[in-house]
């Protein structure tokens, strides 16, 4: 039904569907290097041609959810360019108990190399792959190891709104956890270690629910949001009246990070990461509205939207750069200032 208007872009390419020319960068509304707070780069070789990209669009420092094993060669290779948060060995994601002994001692490991800032993924997929969820004995002792460590955290438990329900990817007849329960989980977190910086990616994985979201942020000062996820973000704004979320965005300017969640690996290439910094350049800083050039599964009518948010200068100087400055350099690391 949806496919009469998609078949003039079907040949397109999902990261360009409106033919853009990304290499064209256009004029930034404030000066000044960008602050990515969230991507997954690998080893050097790899991640070299999404720097080139990073490069183009202004983007300064960078952190990563890099595997342990590529922490040291990009050190070397790219020095003072990335920031490593602690992640697991993904590769041995199940419900034994090697995943467990290997994250405890991925956690020193880590640490070790100066990492401050722990992720933890539990999205119901996530979770169930793991046998494990927040709440889980296991799951609080490691949390605990970490806390005592001095790490601070980072986690993503929500997915987009839309995959939730009876029918969906999160059944509830599947055993999964509703969208209630998967943030009524976040929260008891939250309360758990009120002094420590929590940076909830995605926008905290509720963009399409600013209301229960500004609730958490209001309860939890030390609750933080990064802006990652391209087509999920762009998506969960484009739907709703712009007004509000732009709002949202103003009152509080102060606690959300600029991330894109680029992923490097080898089938993307230089367009496919210049895509999303272009995107979001338009989503924040930009009027733009019509489609977006990214191709995207979940779009309600299968075309996807874009609806930019014009954010006033001062407050993209905080997204772009202070609140990452104060929060993850200053807070998370310790770093009187970010040279
Ligand atoms: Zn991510």
């Amino acid at each position: 039904m949806t496919h009469s208007t998609s078949t003039t872009t079907s040949a397109a390419l999902p990261h360009n569907r409106l033919g853009i020319n990304y290499r064209s960068v256009p004029p930034r509304k404030i000066p000044g290097l960008i602050i990515d707070a969230h991507t997954h780069t690998r080893e050097p070789a790899l991640t070299r041609e999404f720097l080139r990209a990073a490069d183009a669009y202004g983007i300064g420092k960078i952190w990563t959810m890099a595997p342990l094993e590529d922490v040291d060669a990009l050190r070397e290779a790219f020095p003072g360019r990335f920031e490593f948060i602690a992640i697991p060995k993904w590769q041995n994601l199940g419900p034994g108990e090697d995943f467990i002994k290997e994250w405890r001692r991925r956690i020193d490991e880590f640490y070790a190399r100066g990492s401050r800032l722990i992720k933890f993924h539990n999205a119901p997929g996530t979770q169930k792959r793991m046998g494990m969820n927040l709440d889980h004995p296991e799951m609080q002792s490691i949390m605990r190891q970490a806390y005592d460590l001095g790490y601070h955290f980072m986690t993503h438990v929500g997915d987009p709104k839309a995959w939730f329900g009876e029918g969906k990817k999160y059944d509830p007849k599947d055993g999964q956890k509703s969208f209630i329960e998967q943030f009524a989980m976040l929260d008891r977190m939250l309360e758990k270690y009120p002094d420590r910086i929590h940076l909830g990616a995605h926008i905290g994985g509720s963009v399409e629910e600013l209301e229960l979201l500004q609730g958490r942020l209001d309860r939890f000062p030390h609750y933080i949001l990064d802006s990652s996820a391209t087509k999920w973000i762009i998506r969960g704004i484009a739907q709703q009246p712009l007004e509000p979320v732009r709002e949202f965005f103003i009152r509080n300017q102060d606690r959300i990070l600029f991330g894109s969640d680029l992923v490097v690996g080898e089938k993307y290439d230089f367009d496919h990461y210049v895509s999303r910094y272009w995107v979001h350049q338009q989503q924040w800083e930009t009027s733009y509205s019509g489609e977006s050039p990214i191709d995207d599964p979940d779009a309600e009518d299968g075309i996807p939207r874009l609806h930019g948010l014009n954010l006033p200068a001062e407050v993209l100087e905080k997204l772009y750069r202070t609140n990452a400055e104060k929060w993850l350099f200053g807070k998370v690391l310790g770093q009187s200032s970010v040279s």
